[in-house]
């Protein structure tokens, strides 16, 4: 049989770059992939300082001698090719300065002009197979950033000629983003006119590249089965879910996977003790850096931690309308999260409120936020809606009990202890602070029972979603549209 080459698109890889889950998967599904047989190798803008963060974590990167060249905006853009590895996975870094200027990685704005740089991401993707050696089978790109690589290879003046060289994916980590731009955005590509249709690019007088690559590429995955249906609908669908309707036989929901040598309590050396299964001591340890670090004294009250974007989709907004509820019950909530200043700002204000019972970090913290999922009781994430989730399943693995809303990913990984035997978590349906409330009374009424709540803490350590399983399905997926 067959090994699949194949070369993902994305705008971001953990540990290089990362901003949300997109950094998590792209930085450990390739990788996973290899130990299934995929020859996976990832395509990355080089980032400004991102040659310094490769030498501050001592991994080597070396110019390949090649270079990639691309026609946007009536001139070239060139770019040479740098090749470092990563996790064992090859990563070609595209060094462009000029296009790749800006140190948080994405625009503010959608104008054609502000996003040039992943116009450039996507058909820089597109020739390197010219420039290297090496040349994929299949491309898989990932959300907006690399939607225009299948939507070139069906509408682009000079690309189109090339579709059938190449399978492509597109994976839909959240739909929320679609990068919708003006119809100018096609001369400055080099799209032919013709994609400017109904069952084109278009989109309500405009263009939406998203709209374009799911039209374009020969299959669509979304990052949890219940995200691949919610987005057929008209509550999931952000606008797409007729287009994404009308592509449903492409459509497959993978579950993501997690990185289990990032995410181990027993090796994590971010935590003040290691713990595991058999042995939780070191969690009570971790609580106790964690009430430290909150400037806090032990008072036996269940922690009920948060860490997240602060944006809407997190179920910010109820959180903060549940908020005096929640502590009133006898809890204390730690959150962690950076996003929406609006956000930060009455958090903040709300943490002076309650002192000893609610403490907000605002900003991004990598060794916090693994303190507060070892050190938690209870995660909350009453998120309005979540294509997968990372933070659940990291929690799981933590011993932290899951408290989230039954959307999307979350929907498929958390099982309510009320409802089964093999229970590692709660879920809630309604989009209402009450319903958050009532989801914490029913959690707190399992934890007052101590013996029972370390069943339900065990049966989230012993799952497993590492990435094999995942990574056997998208290979799956690979050796079909090769036609194996
Ligand atoms: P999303 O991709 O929508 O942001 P996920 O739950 O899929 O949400 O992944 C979020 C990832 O980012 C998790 O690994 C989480 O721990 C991490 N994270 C989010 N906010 C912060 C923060 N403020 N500090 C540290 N890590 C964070």
């Amino acid at each position: 049989m067959k090994c699949p080459r194949v070369l993902h698109v994305a705008s971001e890889m953990a540990p290089l770059v990362k901003l949300g889950g997109l950094g998590d998967v792209v930085g450990s599904l390739p990788a996973a992939l290899r130990e299934v047989g995929v020859d996976a190798r990832i395509v990355l803008p080089a980032y400004p300082g991102l040659f310094e963060r490769l030498e501050a974590q001592n991994l080597s990167c070396a110019p390949t001698g090649k270079s990639v060249h691309v026609a946007l905006d009536w001139r070239v853009y060139s770019a040479p090719l740098w090749e470092t590895s990563v996790n064992n996975t090859p990563v070609y870094l595209l060094e462009q300065p000029e296009l790749f200027a800006d140190p948080e990685v994405y625009p503010r704005e959608t104008t054609p002009l502000a996003t040039l740089p992943f116009a450039f991401l996507s058909l820089a993707a597109l020739e390197i197979p010219g420039a290297l050696e090496w040349t994929p089978d299949i491309f898989h790109v990932h959300d907006w950033p690399g939607a225009l690589v299948p939507a070139a290879l069906k509408w682009h003046r000079h690309y189109r000629n090339r579709r059938g060289d190449y399978e492509t994916v597109l994976t839909i980590h959240n739909l929320a983003h679609q990068w919708i731009t003006t119809p100018n955005a096609l001369n400055i590509w080099g799209f032919v006119k013709e994609s400017f249709t109904i069952e084109g690019i278009e989109f309500y007088g405009g263009i939406n590249a998203l709209k374009g690559g799911i039209l374009a590429a020969d299959a669509i995955t979304t990052v949890s089965p219940r995200y691949a249906w919610e987005i057929q609908t008209p509550q999931g669908g952000m606008g797409l879910d007729g287009v994404l309707a009308s592509c449903r036989g492409k459509i497959q929901g993978i579950l993501n996977g997690l990185d289990y040598t990032v995410w181990n309590p027993e090796t994590d050396p971010l935590l003040p003790a290691p713990y595991s299964i058999e042995d939780l001591s070191g969690k009570t340890l971790c609580r106790k850096a964690l009430l430290q670090a909150c400037g806090w004294e032990e008072n036996d009250r269940p922690l009920l931690v948060f860490v997240g974007r602060l944006v809407e989709q997190k179920g910010v907004d109820i959180l903060l309308a549940a908020m005096e509820d929640l502590l009133s019950l006898g809890t204390r909530v730690l959150i962690l999260g950076s996003g929406h200043p609006i956000y930060e700002r009455v958090l903040q204000e709300e943490s002076r409120r309650y002192q000893d019972l609610l403490h907000v970090h605002a900003g991004y913290d990598e060794t916090l936020a693994h303190l507060l999922y070892a050190g938690g009781d209870m995660l909350l994430m009453p998120s309005l809606f979540e294509p997968c989730g990372l933070s659940q399943l990291i929690a799981l693995r933590y011993g932290t009990v899951p408290l989230v809303r039954a959307v999307g990913g979350l929907a498929d990984t958390i099982i309510d202890v009320d409802g089964s035997p093999d229970g590692n978590g709660f879920l809630f349906s309604d989009y209402t602070p009450h319903e958050l409330r009532r989801v914490v009374e029913r959690a707190l009424s399992h934890w007052h029972d101590r013996e029972q709540w370390k069943i339900i803490v065990r049966h989230g350590m012993e799952q497993d979603f590492s990435w094999k399983h995942s990574a056997e399905t998208y290979k799956a997926l690979y050796l079909r549209l090769l036609g194996n």
